[in-house]
């Protein structure tokens, strides 16, 4: 099967090769220790951050309730942005450790608008916490992490940001854009195996953990286990798993060797060109994604037809979830899924789909595409 959904992206055959390396004890080799720190400066280095980065085991979620558990304590106020279904997710994390989710809701099909958000600060800014979601995956938009963690830092409030599917494919300035802890995955743009998530974490933050006066609830996802360990000899809170570290720091290699932003940008802009001028609509109506696109399903046709009958046509592609799962198709050109011959291949086989399906198209969206790509 081919992919290009969006997210777990296809893995790089290096990447795969390094994984299956194994060389030692990272419990016991100090020179492991050194590896990985050089794996997690990588993670600060892609977000031009001198901050501290680290590994977690565990997909990505993991990495959104422990920065919520982390940073926040019993009772405190969580200022919840969302204009999509993980951006809203960010309230179960906040109630489950026993805080205050106040939800601040934005249209489910736009970035998150600055001018409301800021409306509603100069009325309630009690707040020393706030989440949002760089880019909702299921609805391909990416907010403006500078706008939003930059108003939030303004009035001295600490964000939480989970770019897993933006991360290695949008262009983040940790320490410009005033974000306090990132949250990223190693399966969406970096294009390694499922099964890590990568933290960076800034001063702000460690320090308002330092300062706690009551302990975080779980051992697991404590991030200052992970800073600050010290006990015993050992450098790491449990034993890592090495191989999953050789794929990252492979694939975070192969990322580096490409310009991926920019790559990103262009397979992004000439998807969502191919796709209007056949005639179909992009679901978002501003602040489209680099590393996601979403577009409606025309007319009487179910979203999941699509994606069935591309599976059959040996590629996957993504549907999407909630209320807008018979609605939205998406394909996910993050990392290493961007490869020209497969999205020819891709919009090939669109092309079929829809004339199975007895949908006219303006265009084939191969022509299309091939003409948007080589411009
Ligand atoms: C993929 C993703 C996650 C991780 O969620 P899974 O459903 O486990 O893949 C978290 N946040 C965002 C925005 C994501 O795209």
């Amino acid at each position: 099967m081919k992919l290009l959904c969006a997210g777990p992206t296809s893995i790089d055959k290096r990447v795969m090769d390094a994984m299956g390396q194994f060389l030692t004890n990272p419990d016991l080799d100090p020179e492991y220790t050194k590896f990985h720190r050089n794996v997690e400066k990588k993670i600060s280095k892609l977000l031009k951050t001198e901050a501290t980065s680290f590994l977690m085991l565990g997909e990505a979620i993991m990495g959104l309730e422990g920065a919520v558990c982390s940073l926040m304590e019993r009772g405190e106020r969580v200022l919840v942005l969302h204009n999509g279904y993980f951006g809203k997710g960010f309230s179960d994390y906040v109630e489950r450790y026993g805080g205050k989710a106040v939800e601040l809701k934005f249209d489910y099909r736009r970035g998150i608008d600055l001018k409301k958000l800021n409306e509603f600060l100069d009325k309630d800014s009690d707040f020393s916490i706030a989440t949002f979601v760089h880019c909702e995956t299921p609805s391909g938009i990416t907010n403006s992490i500078k706008e939003i963690a930059g108003a939030l830092n303004k009035r001295g409030i600490l964000t939480i940001v989970d770019s897993v599917s933006a991360i290695g494919g949008e262009e983040i300035n940790f320490d410009e854009d005033k974000v306090d802890i990132l949250i990223g995955g190693s399966q969406k743009c970096l294009s390694a195996p499922v099964g890590l998530t990568t933290i960076t974490i800034s001063q702000r933050a460690k320090e308002k953990i330092a300062k706690r006066k009551t302990k975080v609830s779980s051992y697991y996802l404590n991030f200052e286990n992970y800073y600050n360990y010290t006990y015993d000899s050992f450098d790491f809170p449990y034993t890592m798993n090495e191989n999953l570290v050789y794929a990252l720091n492979m694939a975070l290699d192969i990322l580096f060797e490409k310009d991926s932003i920019n790559l990103h940008k262009k397979y992004a802009e000439s998807t969502r060109k191919t796709i209007e001028k056949a005639g179909l609509k992009l679901y978002p109506l501003d602040s489209h994604s680099n590393t996601v696109t979403a577009v409606l399903s025309p007319e009487g046709i179910d979203a999941r037809e699509i994606t069935r009958k591309m599976r059959e046509h040996g590629m996957i592609i993504s549907g999407s979830i909630q209320d807008i799962e018979d609605k939205v198709f998406r394909i996910g050109h993050m990392g290493n899924n961007i490869n020209k011959e497969n999205f020819i291949e891709l919009f090939q086989k669109l092309d079929i789909v829809f004339e199975e399906l007895g949908v006219k198209l303006k265009t084939s969206l191969k022509d299309q595409f091939e003409k948007e790509i080589n411009k």
